[in-house]
Parts: C-alpha cells; structure tokens; sequence
C-alpha cells in the first residue's frame, strides 16, 4: 500500500489501528519532499528533525490516549506567513528572512494540540501579495500538475504540496482568494472561512480586515477535519467569534436534495474562459440531477469588486507592513547613515516590487486629499456587495460559480502585467470583502488536462452547506 496515496483521514485511521507508525508516515512524507522539491519547491523552510521528534511524542501520546483527533500523527504543512516559535517565518520576504518568531500562532498550538505533524514552512507570493507565487523572495514554485505552470496563490506552496504529495494536507490564508485560486490550479480542495471562524492570532498581516486562515486538502472531508480543529473564538484576536460548536465533519450528507443554489450571471459573462464555464456548468447539472434547486440570477456590483478590494487590501497593506522598519526585527540595510537613511535603504532593500506597490498604491489612497475620492468610497462599494449576497441568500442557500477566470497560467504570463494578475481576482475578491466562507473543488480538466476549480460560496457561517454540498459533488463524480 503506498502510504502517499492515502488521505489524510485515512492515514488517521490507520495510525490510530496501529497499521501504520507515525515515524512511517513522516518518513514517507520527507522522502517525497526530497524526491520531488528540486522540480516544484513547495517549501521555504523543512523541519526534518523537529517532524521526527514530534512523530515520537505523538505515537507515543496516540497510545496513552492523550490524542484523540482523527488527524493524530498527520503529516502537514504551514504557509510561511503563519508564526511558528523559534523556526523561522518570512512571508517569503527578504525582509523577513530570518526572522524567528518567540510564539506559535493559535492554529499552530491547535495543530500541535491534535497531534498533527508540520513537515516545514509552504512558499507563497511575498506578504501574500499575489496570484502565482512567483514574487516570493526564494522563487517561484511550479504547478505539479504541469512545470511549465504557476501553482496559482499566493498560498501556492500549501497547494502544490498537497497536490504533490508533499503533505497530506496544508494552512493557508486568504484574503481575496489565496486558498480557493491556487487549490483550483492544483486540482485540489480549499476552503476560506467565514471572517472571524479561525484565530489570526500570528498570522502576519496583509489586510486584517480581509485575512483568514483555512484547510487546503485532497478532498472535502479531509478540509472539513482540518477546520474542525483550527476553528473557535480566540481571546487573543477580538475578530474572532465566540461560538463553542466548530464541528463540520458530521455535515458531510451526501444528500442535497431541496437545496436552493444561485448562479449570479455576471460570473459567466465577459473573460471567463469557455472551457472553465462549461466545466463549471455541467457541475451546476450535476447538483441539480442530485435534487438542487439551480438557477441564474443578477448579483449587484459583481463589476465593482477588484477596485474595491484592491483599494482596500493596499490600504491596510500599508498600514500593516509600516511595521518593518529595520529597527524592531526582521533585515536591517549594511550601509547608512542616520535613522532616516536606514529606514529607506531597508526598505528599499528588504521588499520586492509587487509590496512596494501596494504599498504606495494604500498609502495614495489613505492620503488627506484622495480619502473621500477612493479609501472612502470603496469602503462604501463594500457595503453595496455585502447587500447583495444579503439579497441572494434570502433566495438562496448557496452561491455556485468558478473559482478563477482561467485554468493555471504559463510561469512569468502575468508577472509583467500587474493589471491582469488583479483581474484574475474576479470571482474570490468579493467573498473576502462580504466576510463569507467558500470552498474550491476540483469539477473536471480543461483539454490540456489543467484542473478546474470550482466555487461554493455560502452565508456567515454556512460553512456545513459548503461542505454539505461540496462532498455530495465530489462523491457524485467519483
Ligand atoms: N491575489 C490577491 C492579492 O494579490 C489575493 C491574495 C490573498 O488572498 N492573499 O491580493
């Protein structure tokens, strides 16, 4: 049997049976990322040593019972934006290159606490500013669906590690699409959850009010466990809801019939790919033929959204990365004289091009004379897609389209073009600015066998409709 193969869920059973030894199923994993990291680079960091101390305590934690999780001994891996103490997190980021964080965020202690194994630290596009990994610090990671393509991102690394068989399952974040794009150009599942569902206790800031931390997995059930562990309100982060019960597993019905699902037509309009569209609609025919109620309709402002997150994102960006200074941590510049010189040099040295952008692009848009005209206003379009999806779901229990415009892009395609990338955002952005969960699965290939993702999108805190639906397509197409 080849370990690899299975899912993590799977795995979990077997170690808890004693088929298999949690040192095996790390083993195998550290033999695949040797194998296969020279051709994809997934990771930035590997812990090889602290993996294999780790599988000691938790076999051993597995047999006096101290673990009980069914992903107990579960080999994974976390995006590099995510604190873990004393191993170093860089956000992919010059700046951040060395930087050793002094406390593990809330999800890596609830990780940690169900005995699942972190195998190393995922690659992602800097600060998790970007669609394809590619503006990472280290390099690009490649799509192991097919080298010559982006893995999709920013949590690009998490992705193409659980497409490659480099973890059974991984954290990533996602502000405007980062865990549902690259899991839709790996062909694997990914889920955002409602803003407020995870602690971002440690996870660095892009834009706070946007940020959450979700599972990316092989398959529905294997994201609906992850979640379960890393979900619940947080003392440590005020955004986060205090409510008791986060268990989704037992939302896994494959059974949808009476289930009311939208398609809002402006996300099959104008720069959808056709064979993206038809995959996406033959997924809709597949949940209706299982008893759903499928329909189009209008949901406002879908044209509106790219602006408005990208005015938003940049405007925290700003604020949030001000912080790296050269003074509190993190690279400071060699060569200076006088504080002001070294806040610029390091600066100027420390951050890649695509953060220097952003940031500025927040800092215009927070400025005394272009507030009103842009922070403002965007603020207010936000509230106009909040409205909307309000709208749909008194009509509907669930929001169903694709997840991105296209299947994976060729590496270096949209590097030279800022203004594309950002239009690839089209489907996920607004998910992020309303505060809802969504989910990214697999529904087909499109003729060069690239993956399609597609897009389930529910009310606050539906995650169990999500999820509900998503299993029941995954097991109807297997
Ligand atoms: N691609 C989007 C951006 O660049 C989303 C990134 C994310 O979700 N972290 O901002």
């Amino acid at each position: 049997m080849e370990i690899t193969k299975l899912t993590a869920l799977e795995l979990g059973r077997k170690i808890q049976a004693g088929e298999i030894s949690v040192e095996e199923a790390v083993r195998t994993q550290l033999d695949m990322i040797r194998e296969r990291e020279g051709e994809y680079h997934c990771y930035i960091t590997v812990l090889e040593e602290e993996a294999l101390a780790c599988a000691k305590k938790v076999q051993e934690g597995i047999r006096t019972g101290e673990y009980t999780s069914p992903l107990a001994g579960v080999p994974i891996a976390v995006k590099d934006n995510i604190c873990t103490e004393g191993i170093r997190t860089t956000c992919a980021s010059k700046i951040l290159e060395n930087f050793k964080p002094p406390y593990n965020a809330t999800v890596v202690k609830k990780l940690d606490a169900a005995g699942m194994i972190v195998l190393g630290k995922t690659n992602m596009d800097e600060f998790a500013m970007g669609s394809t990994t590619e503006t990472s610090y280290f390099g690009a990671t490649k799509n192991p669906r097919d080298i010559t393509r982006v893995p999709g991102g920013s949590s690009g690394g998490s992705a193409a590690a659980v497409a490659a068989g480099e973890a059974f399952l991984a954290l990533g974040s996602d502000t405007g699409g980062s865990i549902r794009q690259p899991s839709a150009f790996c062909g694997v599942v990914g889920i955002k959850p409602t803003y407020g569902t995870v602690s971002r206790y440690g996870l660095i800031a892009y834009a706070s009010s946007l940020d959450q931390i979700g599972p990316i997995g092989k398959d529905v059930a294997d994201c609906a466990a992850m979640l379960s562990v890393i979900a619940g309100g947080d003392i440590k982060d005020s955004t986060s809801v205090q409510q008791k019960e986060f268990s989704y597993l037992g939302a896994l019905a494959d059974d949808i019939s009476g289930m009311r699902i939208g398609i809002p037509r402006g996300y099959l309009g104008k720069g959808l790919d056709d064979e993206v569209r038809s995959a996406v609609l033959s997924a809709a025919d597949l949940l209706r033929k299982r008893g759903a109620m499928v329909e189009e309709f209008d949901l406002e402002a879908v044209d509106y959204a790219i602006p408005a997150y990208y005015v938003i994102a940049c405007a925290e960006a700003s604020s949030n990365l001000s912080r790296y200074d050269g003074v509190k941590y993190g690279f400071r510049t060699e060569d200076y004289e006088g504080l002001e010189e070294m806040y610029r040099r390091t600066r100027t040295e420390g951050f890649g091009e695509e953060t220097k952008r952003r940031m500025m692009i927040g800092a215009f848009v927070l400025s005394s004379g272009y507030y009103d005209a842009y922070y403002n206003k965007a603020l207010k379009v936000k509230a106009v897609i909040k409205r909307g999806f309000d709208r749909a779901f008194e009509k509907y229990d669930l929001i169903l389209g694709p997840t991105a415009p296209t299947t994976a892009l060729k590496l270096g395609e949209n590097l030279s073009d800022p203004l594309k990338m950002y239009l690839g955002d089209i489907y996920t952005v607004s998910v992020n600015l309303a505060g809802l969960p969504a989910i990214s699965l697999p529904c087909g290939r499109d003729k060069a066998g690239l993956p399609v993702g597609l897009q389930l999108i529910g009310k606050p805190f539906g995650e169990r409709e999500i999820l509900r639906a998503a299993y029941c397509f995954e097991q109807s197409i297997k």
